[in-house]
Protein backbone atom coordinates (compact mmCIF):
# COMPACT_ATOMS: atom_id res chain seq x y z
CA UNK A 1 0.00 0.00 0.00
CA UNK A 2 2.22 2.45 -1.07
CA UNK A 3 -0.05 5.30 -1.53
CA UNK A 4 -1.22 5.59 1.95
CA UNK A 5 0.11 8.19 3.70
CA UNK A 6 -1.81 10.72 1.71
CA UNK A 7 -4.67 9.22 0.56
CA UNK A 8 -7.51 10.34 2.51
CA UNK A 9 -10.14 6.79 1.81
CA UNK A 10 -7.01 4.77 3.13
CA UNK A 11 -6.02 7.41 6.13
CA UNK A 12 -9.64 7.36 6.77
CA UNK A 13 -10.26 2.94 6.66
CA UNK A 14 -6.77 2.68 8.67
CA UNK A 15 -7.76 5.06 11.07
CA UNK A 16 -10.92 2.32 11.65
CA UNK A 17 -9.52 0.04 11.34
CA UNK A 18 -6.72 0.65 13.94
CA UNK A 19 -9.29 1.65 15.88
CA UNK A 20 -11.80 -1.68 15.80
CA UNK A 21 -14.95 0.38 14.35
CA UNK A 22 -16.89 0.87 10.34
CA UNK A 23 -16.86 3.29 8.46
CA UNK A 24 -20.10 4.32 6.05
CA UNK A 25 -19.65 4.21 2.38
CA UNK A 26 -22.67 5.83 1.48
CA UNK A 27 -23.93 6.26 -2.17
CA UNK A 28 -25.23 9.57 -3.13
CA UNK A 29 -27.82 10.18 -5.86
CA UNK A 30 -28.29 13.83 -5.86
CA UNK A 31 -27.10 17.16 -3.90
CA UNK A 32 -30.00 16.04 -1.00
CA UNK A 33 -28.50 12.69 -0.13
CA UNK A 34 -25.26 14.17 -0.13
CA UNK A 35 -25.65 17.16 2.10
CA UNK A 36 -27.62 15.08 4.59
CA UNK A 37 -24.67 12.72 4.10
CA UNK A 38 -22.10 15.33 5.18
CA UNK A 39 -24.40 16.94 7.64
CA UNK A 40 -24.33 13.83 9.47
CA UNK A 41 -20.92 13.29 9.29
CA UNK A 42 -20.26 16.97 10.78
CA UNK A 43 -23.29 16.62 13.07
CA UNK A 44 -21.63 13.37 14.58
CA UNK A 45 -17.96 14.20 14.47
CA UNK A 46 -17.89 10.86 12.57
CA UNK A 47 -15.15 10.25 9.75
CA UNK A 48 -17.29 8.80 6.03
CA UNK A 49 -16.67 7.71 2.88
CA UNK A 50 -18.77 9.92 -0.06
CA UNK A 51 -19.64 6.85 -2.70
CA UNK A 52 -21.18 8.10 -6.08
CA UNK A 53 -21.92 5.22 -9.60
CA UNK A 54 -20.45 6.12 -12.80
CA UNK A 55 -23.38 6.50 -13.83
CA UNK A 56 -24.33 9.36 -11.38
CA UNK A 57 -21.01 10.77 -12.59
CA UNK A 58 -22.88 11.09 -16.63
CA UNK A 59 -26.03 11.75 -14.74
CA UNK A 60 -25.25 14.91 -12.82
CA UNK A 61 -21.42 15.77 -14.28
CA UNK A 62 -21.54 18.45 -11.24
CA UNK A 63 -22.08 16.38 -8.25
CA UNK A 64 -18.51 14.97 -8.17
CA UNK A 65 -17.58 18.51 -8.19
CA UNK A 66 -19.66 19.07 -4.94
CA UNK A 67 -18.90 15.93 -3.18
CA UNK A 68 -14.95 17.31 -3.57
CA UNK A 69 -15.77 20.27 -2.17
CA UNK A 70 -17.10 19.25 0.59
CA UNK A 71 -14.49 16.85 1.50
CA UNK A 72 -12.05 19.78 1.27
CA UNK A 73 -14.37 21.85 3.43
CA UNK A 74 -15.81 19.95 5.91
CA UNK A 75 -14.14 19.20 9.86
CA UNK A 76 -14.23 15.65 9.70
CA UNK A 77 -12.67 13.23 7.62
CA UNK A 78 -14.35 12.53 4.38
CA UNK A 79 -13.48 11.32 1.04
CA UNK A 80 -14.74 10.83 -2.33
CA UNK A 81 -15.08 7.59 -3.52
CA UNK A 82 -16.22 5.83 -7.55
CA UNK A 83 -18.56 2.71 -6.88
CA UNK A 84 -18.54 -0.21 -9.32
CA UNK A 85 -16.48 1.15 -12.19
CA UNK A 86 -16.43 -1.38 -14.86
CA UNK A 87 -16.09 0.39 -17.93
CA UNK A 88 -11.65 0.79 -18.28
CA UNK A 89 -12.31 3.97 -20.70
CA UNK A 90 -15.05 5.95 -18.06
CA UNK A 91 -12.44 4.70 -15.17
CA UNK A 92 -9.19 6.39 -16.90
CA UNK A 93 -11.31 9.45 -17.09
CA UNK A 94 -12.66 9.48 -14.37
CA UNK A 95 -8.62 9.76 -12.55
CA UNK A 96 -7.84 11.99 -15.07
CA UNK A 97 -10.05 14.41 -14.61
CA UNK A 98 -12.28 14.35 -11.44
CA UNK A 99 -10.88 14.69 -7.78
CA UNK A 100 -11.61 11.63 -6.56
CA UNK A 101 -9.79 9.44 -3.24
CA UNK A 102 -10.69 6.15 -3.95
CA UNK A 103 -12.33 3.86 -7.34
CA UNK A 104 -13.42 0.90 -7.14
CA UNK A 105 -12.30 -1.13 -9.84
CA UNK A 106 -14.85 -4.03 -10.86
CA UNK A 107 -13.92 -5.95 -14.04
CA UNK A 108 -15.67 -8.90 -12.27
CA UNK A 109 -17.78 -9.12 -15.44
CA UNK A 110 -14.66 -10.71 -16.94
CA UNK A 111 -13.18 -13.89 -16.41
CA UNK A 112 -10.72 -14.70 -13.72
CA UNK A 113 -7.54 -13.97 -15.73
CA UNK A 114 -8.81 -10.92 -17.72
CA UNK A 115 -10.53 -9.25 -14.56
CA UNK A 116 -6.96 -9.52 -12.85
CA UNK A 117 -4.95 -8.24 -15.65
CA UNK A 118 -6.86 -5.43 -15.89
CA UNK A 119 -6.98 -4.68 -12.18
CA UNK A 120 -3.22 -4.76 -12.33
CA UNK A 121 -3.03 -2.45 -14.93
CA UNK A 122 -5.83 -0.02 -14.13
CA UNK A 123 -4.53 -0.18 -10.26
CA UNK A 124 -0.74 0.75 -11.37
CA UNK A 125 -2.75 4.12 -13.26
CA UNK A 126 -4.84 4.94 -9.94
CA UNK A 127 -1.74 4.88 -7.84
CA UNK A 128 0.22 6.87 -10.02
CA UNK A 129 -2.00 9.49 -9.30
CA UNK A 130 -2.23 9.11 -5.79
CA UNK A 131 -5.76 7.39 -6.10
CA UNK A 132 -6.42 3.88 -4.01
CA UNK A 133 -7.82 1.31 -5.72
CA UNK A 134 -10.73 -1.13 -4.28
CA UNK A 135 -11.75 -4.43 -6.38
CA UNK A 136 -14.35 -7.28 -5.71
CA UNK A 137 -12.97 -10.93 -5.53
CA UNK A 138 -15.44 -13.44 -6.13
CA UNK A 139 -18.38 -13.10 -7.10
CA UNK A 140 -21.34 -10.80 -5.49
CA UNK A 141 -24.37 -11.35 -6.82
CA UNK A 142 -27.13 -8.97 -8.12
CA UNK A 143 -27.39 -5.14 -10.37
CA UNK A 144 -27.49 -1.81 -8.72
CA UNK A 145 -28.09 0.54 -10.90
CA UNK A 146 -26.06 1.30 -14.29
CA UNK A 147 -24.00 -1.95 -13.16
CA UNK A 148 -23.75 -4.88 -15.58
CA UNK A 149 -25.41 -7.61 -12.95
CA UNK A 150 -23.57 -10.58 -12.64
CA UNK A 151 -26.82 -12.65 -11.64
CA UNK A 152 -26.08 -14.91 -14.90
CA UNK A 153 -22.62 -16.09 -13.34
CA UNK A 154 -21.97 -18.34 -10.90
CA UNK A 155 -21.77 -17.05 -7.49
CA UNK A 156 -18.60 -17.70 -6.23
CA UNK A 157 -17.56 -17.24 -2.61
CA UNK A 158 -14.31 -15.50 -2.55
CA UNK A 159 -11.42 -18.38 -1.85
CA UNK A 160 -7.88 -17.84 -0.25
CA UNK A 161 -6.63 -17.61 -3.94
CA UNK A 162 -9.04 -14.60 -4.96
CA UNK A 163 -7.52 -12.74 -2.08
CA UNK A 164 -3.80 -13.31 -2.58
CA UNK A 165 -4.37 -12.86 -6.49
CA UNK A 166 -5.90 -9.49 -5.66
CA UNK A 167 -3.23 -8.50 -2.72
CA UNK A 168 -0.39 -9.56 -5.91
CA UNK A 169 -2.38 -6.86 -8.42
CA UNK A 170 -1.98 -4.39 -6.07
CA UNK A 171 -5.40 -3.28 -4.47
CA UNK A 172 -5.50 -1.26 -1.58
CA UNK A 173 -9.79 -2.88 -0.17
CA UNK A 174 -11.06 -5.72 -1.13
CA UNK A 175 -14.66 -6.59 -1.03
CA UNK A 176 -15.05 -10.11 -0.64
CA UNK A 177 -18.12 -12.31 -1.07
CA UNK A 178 -19.28 -13.99 1.30
CA UNK A 179 -22.67 -14.29 0.76
CA UNK A 180 -23.66 -10.87 0.31
CA UNK A 181 -25.80 -9.67 -2.44
CA UNK A 182 -26.50 -6.43 -4.49
CA UNK A 183 -30.01 -6.08 -3.90
CA UNK A 184 -32.59 -6.62 -1.31
CA UNK A 185 -32.98 -9.84 1.33
CA UNK A 186 -35.88 -8.69 2.18
CA UNK A 187 -37.51 -7.19 5.48
CA UNK A 188 -35.40 -8.75 8.25
CA UNK A 189 -31.88 -9.17 6.61
CA UNK A 190 -30.32 -11.93 5.37
CA UNK A 191 -31.25 -15.30 6.43
CA UNK A 192 -29.82 -17.27 8.98
CA UNK A 193 -26.27 -18.65 7.56
CA UNK A 194 -26.71 -16.58 4.52
CA UNK A 195 -23.54 -14.61 5.61
CA UNK A 196 -20.36 -16.50 6.03
CA UNK A 197 -18.84 -14.49 9.23
CA UNK A 198 -16.37 -17.47 9.54
CA UNK A 199 -15.04 -16.86 5.95
CA UNK A 200 -14.77 -13.24 6.27
CA UNK A 201 -13.01 -14.16 9.26
CA UNK A 202 -10.40 -16.72 7.30
CA UNK A 203 -10.15 -13.62 4.64
CA UNK A 204 -9.38 -11.19 7.20
CA UNK A 205 -6.57 -13.66 8.94
CA UNK A 206 -5.26 -14.39 5.69
CA UNK A 207 -4.74 -10.55 4.73
CA UNK A 208 -3.11 -9.89 7.84
CA UNK A 209 -3.47 -6.27 7.30
CA UNK A 210 -1.94 -5.78 4.14
CA UNK A 211 -5.57 -5.01 2.58
CA UNK A 212 -8.85 -3.58 4.26
CA UNK A 213 -11.99 -5.23 3.66
CA UNK A 214 -15.31 -3.38 2.05
CA UNK A 215 -18.69 -5.11 2.51
CA UNK A 216 -20.98 -4.21 -0.54
CA UNK A 217 -24.91 -5.44 -0.03
CA UNK A 218 -26.22 -4.56 2.72
CA UNK A 219 -29.63 -3.21 2.28
CA UNK A 220 -32.11 -4.66 4.95
CA UNK A 221 -29.07 -5.39 7.29
CA UNK A 222 -30.56 -5.35 10.89
CA UNK A 223 -27.77 -3.55 13.07
CA UNK A 224 -26.38 -7.04 14.75
CA UNK A 225 -25.90 -8.01 11.27
CA UNK A 226 -23.79 -5.06 10.87
CA UNK A 227 -21.86 -5.37 13.96
CA UNK A 228 -21.13 -8.70 13.56
CA UNK A 229 -19.64 -8.18 10.43
CA UNK A 230 -17.49 -5.12 11.60
CA UNK A 231 -16.13 -7.63 14.11
CA UNK A 232 -15.52 -10.16 11.59
CA UNK A 233 -13.19 -7.97 9.93
CA UNK A 234 -15.30 -5.41 7.53
CA UNK A 235 -13.85 -1.89 7.86
CA UNK A 236 -15.66 0.11 4.53
CA UNK A 237 -19.32 -0.54 5.02
CA UNK A 238 -21.06 0.18 1.50
CA UNK A 239 -24.33 1.58 1.77
CA UNK A 240 -27.23 2.55 -0.20
CA UNK A 241 -30.73 2.20 0.67
CA UNK A 242 -30.33 1.30 4.44
CA UNK A 243 -29.81 5.01 4.29
CA UNK A 244 -31.45 6.48 1.89
CA UNK A 245 -34.70 4.68 1.72
CA UNK A 246 -36.46 7.20 4.46
CA UNK A 247 -35.84 9.33 1.90
CA UNK A 248 -37.42 7.97 -0.90
CA UNK A 249 -40.52 7.40 1.62
CA UNK A 250 -41.49 11.00 2.37
CA UNK A 251 -41.07 11.73 -1.52
CA UNK A 252 -43.83 8.96 -2.33
CA UNK A 253 -45.94 10.12 0.73
CA UNK A 254 -45.74 13.90 -0.05
CA UNK A 255 -44.61 14.92 -3.37
CA UNK A 256 -48.05 15.58 -4.70
CA UNK A 257 -48.99 18.38 -1.92
CA UNK A 258 -45.93 19.54 -0.37
CA UNK A 259 -43.85 22.34 -1.86
CA UNK A 260 -40.60 21.43 -3.15
CA UNK A 261 -38.18 23.35 -0.60
CA UNK A 262 -40.17 21.49 2.00
CA UNK A 263 -39.66 17.86 0.44
CA UNK A 264 -35.79 18.99 0.01
CA UNK A 265 -35.65 19.91 3.96
CA UNK A 266 -37.88 17.32 5.34
CA UNK A 267 -35.67 14.64 2.94
CA UNK A 268 -32.39 15.93 4.35
CA UNK A 269 -33.46 15.58 8.31
CA UNK A 270 -34.73 12.47 7.64
CA UNK A 271 -31.32 10.67 6.05
CA UNK A 272 -29.11 12.75 8.40
CA UNK A 273 -31.10 11.15 11.36
CA UNK A 274 -30.90 8.10 9.70
CA UNK A 275 -27.21 8.69 8.67
CA UNK A 276 -26.40 9.54 12.37
CA UNK A 277 -27.85 6.07 13.82
CA UNK A 278 -26.00 3.91 11.42
CA UNK A 279 -23.08 5.38 12.62
CA UNK A 280 -23.79 4.91 15.75
CA UNK A 281 -24.33 1.34 15.36
CA UNK A 282 -20.81 1.10 13.59
CA UNK A 283 -19.35 3.22 16.21
CA UNK A 284 -17.83 5.64 14.00
CA UNK A 285 -19.12 8.44 16.00
CA UNK A 286 -17.11 10.81 17.62
CA UNK A 287 -14.04 9.40 15.84
CA UNK A 288 -13.29 12.40 13.96
CA UNK A 289 -10.16 13.99 14.99
CA UNK A 290 -10.29 16.92 17.43
CA UNK A 291 -11.22 20.26 15.56
CA UNK A 292 -7.83 22.47 15.09
CA UNK A 293 -8.21 25.40 17.25
ZN1 LIG B 1 -21.32 -3.25 -4.59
Amino acid sequence: MAITKDNRTLQILNAAAAGKYGVLSAIAYNVEQLEALVRAAEAKRSPLIIQLFPSTLKQLPLLAHTAAHAVRTATVPLCLHIDHAQNVEHIREIIATLPVDSVMVDMSHYDEAENLEKTRILTKECHDRGIAVEAESGRIEGGEDGIADTGDLEALFTSPEDVDNFIAAGVDILAPSIGNVHGDYGPTGPKEGQLHYERLEAIGKQINNRVLIALHGTNDFPPEVMQRCIRSGAIKLNVNKLLLEVGNVVLRKNAASWSIPKLIDEQIRVIQAETERWMDICGSSGKAPEKAP
